[in-house]
């Protein structure tokens, strides 16, 4: 946790998108414009599975990192989060609508935009330029490459938590499925999972591992089908999840009651 909050006290450093050295500015995650900001206890992965109450701190507006520059910062902001706020803004409409709809919904949503969102959102909430997702996205948010290999995967979820979990292997020790290796960034109501591998749990997939398209796609989503409250950052059943503190950053935050 030291190694975080140090990492987010850097005022300059090489940004964690474009990779200039500058002065950092903070992003968000999720995006201010999105979600309303309100007073978070930020925590290890590993401290909130070990019930460590004295490695938490309180953040007064939300989950925050000084991760990337203001070019970087300002751009994501102005292009590619309204993509993320009418993604979310459409399905917590849908959600919490008193007519009676049927149990999938279908979504619309610009391909590019999104991925752009998420990426640059994916890189900005870490402190590790090297592991091989990083640089992928990186890659693909910079416009080097159009074909990008990660599937970016979208489920409901009725976690009150944000958490960001990354470079982490999930398994099940009964053999239901081959471990893989996953990250995600999840708040009320979505999560997102990233992975080169095909997900075992069937969800509907936002980018499928091909070409980012600039064009209008939509997915259908099922309500029934949220993911449960600490799904991914903890394993349930037989599940295992084998994790490396200073590889990624493996964080929750949750609402503060005062
Ligand atoms: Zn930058």
């Amino acid at each position: 946790m030291k190694y975080l909050i140090q990492g987010i006290d850097k005022k300059v450093d090489s940004c964690q998108i474009c990779g200039a050295y500058e002065k950092l500015t903070w992003d968000h995650v999720p995006p201010k414009s999105c979600v309303e900001q309100s007073p978070v206890m930020i925590k290890s992965l590993y401290a909130d599975i070990t019930n460590d109450k004295t490695k938490a701190f309180l953040s007064q507006n939300g989950l925050k990192f000084r991760t990337i520059c203001g070019r970087c910062n300002s751009e994501l902001g102005n292009k590619y989060d309204p993509e993320l706020c009418k993604f979310t803004s459409y399905i917590v409409r849908y959600s919490r609508s008193r007519l009676r709809l049927p149990k999938t919904f279908e979504v619309p949503y610009d391909h590019f935009k999104l991925v752009k969102c998420l990426a640059g959102h994916y890189l900005a909430s870490t402190l590790d330029h090297g592991s091989t997702l990083d640089i992928q996205l990186r890659k693909s948010y910079l416009g080097q490459i159009t074909d990008l290999p990660v599937r970016i995967a979208v489920s409901l979820s009725s976690g009150l938590s944000t958490s960001i979990v990354k470079d982490v292997c999930r398994g099940d020790a009964s053999g239901r499925y081959e471990p893989f290796f996953m990250s995600a960034i999840k708040w009320l109501p979505l999560m997102f999972l990233f992975s080169f591998d095909e997900n075992p749990y069937g969800m509907v997939e936002v980018h499928s591992g091909g070409v980012v398209e600039k064009k209008a796609k939509s997915i259908l989503l099922d309500k029934s089908r949220a993911v449960i409250d600490g799904w991914p950052e903890h394993p349930l059943n037989n599940e295992f999840i084998l994790m490396n503190d200073q590889l990624g950053t493996q964080i929750t935050a949750e609402r503060h009651q005062r």
